[in-house]
């Protein structure tokens, strides 16, 4: 009962990160691959064993629809194109596992969770460090108030990109990403601020930059920082950038200790530890099993009808919360919010 895939984008992510961790999942195999070059369609399928009748061009996608091969679609382009091929899978009756961000809007999330509710499929989006070890047993800490009451969470992800413009780079090009490295790395920050606070924010306000006449920021803000206000009082400080040293930390300062994830988030080489009245390194497990558990979780969602923790709820909310951000950071205003992420007023 091995649930078949069709990978929809051969890019980096796809080819060095996901598609060898297939066979680490219980019932997981890569049945089909959909791409817009021949040449990869080629030496990929061959190295992957797809067989050339599995092996479909971008504008052929409605194909798949007659394959019974595929039972879902992996979807890992260019945020840009997350809604429509998910849209068009589930039209073929296909289930969607969809990397992040969901889409550049939260109209586009909530027209592909319409999509999928029409369909009877299922939709998750490839939020890794929900079965990731570390972020995992974070999440539990935190329920179980390892640190007292949570007061502050800071986050940062960051990195200094190279020479590129929105030409070469779609994470530089606004059609193609949005407003830049919060909707990417970012979302990292605003994922870890939710689920190590339990809360989501009542407020945000905001602020972003982008230097003059630099080439890869004519498009994309460069920095976006936020802060958020939770129901309980605990504030949350969040931090990105493209154009900064290294950074992915994330870090919660509660009445009694801290947390500090350092990094939080990589594929790999976690380091988590409390501070404060007793200092503890905890090593929960391999950081590397998160892509085989994400899986995993995705196939018994198809196979047993679990629930699936990372569903295109989370996607949208998450959506609203970088349009709430944004929105603070244009009208410098402080943006009040409902608690499904919502924008009041
Ligand atoms: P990438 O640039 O390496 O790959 C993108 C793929 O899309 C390429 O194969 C490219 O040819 C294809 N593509 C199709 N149409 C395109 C167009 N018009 N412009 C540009 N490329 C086009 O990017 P990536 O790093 O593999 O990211 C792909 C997706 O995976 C994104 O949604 C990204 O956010 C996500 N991602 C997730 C993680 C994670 O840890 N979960 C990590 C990296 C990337």
């Amino acid at each position: 009962d091995s649930v078949g895939f069709a990978i929809v984008g051969l890019g980096d992510y796809a080819l060095r990160q996901m598609m060898p961790r297939f066979d680490q999942a219980d019932r997981a195999h890569i049945s089909a691959l959909v791409s817009g070059n021949p040449d990869k369609l080629a030496q990929v399928g061959d190295a992957y064993g797809v067989p050339a009748d599995a092996r479909y061009f971008y504008e052929d996608f409605a194909k798949i629809a007659a394959d019974d091969r595929i039972d879902a679609v992996y979807i890992v382009l260019p945020t840009a194109f997350h809604a429509d091929f998910a849209i068009r899978a589930f039209a073929a009756g296909k289930h969607v596992l969809c990397e992040k961000p969901m889409a550049l809007s939260s109209a586009q999330c909530a027209a592909m969770i319409a999509a999928g509710r029409r369909a009877d499929r299922k939709l998750m989006i490839a939020y890794r460090c929900h079965f990731e070890p570390y972020n995992v047993m974070a999440m539990r800490l935190m329920r179980e108030r390892a640190v007292g009451t949570v007061r502050l969470i800071r986050t940062e992800q960051s990195y200094r990109a190279g020479p590129t413009t929105p030409a070469q780079n779609w994470r530089f090009n606004r059609a193609l990403a949005g407003g830049g490295p919060l909707e990417d790395y970012g979302l990292y920050g605003v994922q870890s601020a939710l689920y190590l606070s339990g809360e989501m924010p009542e407020s945000i306000s905001a602020t972003t930059f982008r230097p003059d006449g630099d080439p890869r920021f004519t498009e994309i803000f460069a920095h976006v920082a936020s802060q958020w206000r939770f129901p309980s009082g605990a504030v949350a400080q969040l931090a990105t950038s493209y154009d900064s040293a290294n950074a992915n930390l994330a870090q919660v300062r509660g009445t009694e200790g801290t947390l500090i994830m350092d990094p939080a988030t990589n594929y790999s080489g976690l380091n988590m530890r409390i501070e404060g009245s007793g200092a503890v390194a905890l090593t929960p497990g391999d950081p590397t099993t998160q892509f085989a558990g994400q899986l995993n979780h995705f196939t018994s969602a198809i196979r047993e009808n679990t629930p699936i923790l990372t569903g295109g709820e989370m996607g949208l909310r998450d959506l609203r919360l970088v349009e709430a951000i944004y929105a603070s950071a244009r009208s410098g205003q402080v943006v009040k919010l409902a608690s499904d992420g919502r924008m009041r007023g």
